[in-house]
């Protein structure tokens, strides 16, 4: 990471602290910790987006770990829920986001593999910005990286499927073959957390997401590059 790159991701972790709305639910209390962990899990996320990406996100609600939440109606409300009842996470249309700590602390350490909670529920952020429901298609300037993500995120997701309708275990979790939803936030989670890994086994997939994210971390090779792509 460029010594520039790292000042705004710096710069984007004290916004994010600063201004989002902080809660703690079912008595947690909110640590300095836990913001700073969160919001430098998207920072990084939306370093090469712009830290706008996340300005409809105003709260960011925590469980100490996995909660029951009601249910909701995912087509009509806009809402992304994971599991039927007990929940590790929730990505709200012009909402929130709702992290379970021991889940997004361990994949923010690097300690669940390719799973990262904090960067699969911010994924469904950035998927809903130009859609109430989620649909695996973020807002996307260029019209060939818009063309090449509909065919490159449509192979993947049903080559994933039938991976997993075969048993056969890939780098990807079998919960992105749900739909195309769930398969850029799984992906994304891979993207962030295992790139080189990724780069190897899913080069085309792999070149598709930094394309995107244009995340200019050392982790991903990219060095002192400028961004491709110009901001949103
Ligand atoms: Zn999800």
């Amino acid at each position: 990471m460029t010594a520039l790159h790292q000042q705004r991701v710096q710069g984007y972790v004290n916004v994010f602290v600063r201004e989002k709305h902080w809660e703690g639910c079912a008595e947690l209390q909110v640590t300095d910790e836990m913001r700073v962990t969160i919001a430098g899990q998207i920072a990084v996320l939306v370093s090469g987006l712009g830290k706008e990406f996340f300005d409809r996100v105003l709260s960011i609600l925590i469980y100490p770990d996995a909660y029951v939440a009601p249910q909701t109606h995912v087509d009509e409300m806009g809402i992304v829920t994971e599991g039927p009842s007990t929940r590790l996470g929730e990505a709200w249309y012009r909402g929130p986001v709702i992290l379970a700590w021991d889940d997004a602390l361990a994949g923010a350490r690097g300690e669940l593999g390719p799973h990262n909670l904090i960067v699969h529920e911010f994924t469904h952020q950035l998927d809903m910005l130009n859609s109430r429901r989620a649909d695996g298609v973020p807002p996307i300037e260029s019209p060939q990286l818009a063309h090449r993500w509909l065919d490159v995120m449509q192979r993947h997701y049903h080559r994933l499927v039938e991976q997993c309708d075969q048993g056969y275990r890939s780098l990807l979790d079998c919960y992105g073959a749900q739909d195309l939803s769930e398969f850029f936030a799984v992906s994304s989670e891979a993207f962030f957390q295992v790139p080189r890994r990724m780069q190897v086994e899913m080069p085309e997939l792999y070149q598709l997401l930094d394309d995107f994210y244009q995340p200019q971390t050392s982790a991903h090779g990219r060095g002192g590059q400028s961004p491709r792509q110009s901001r949103r």
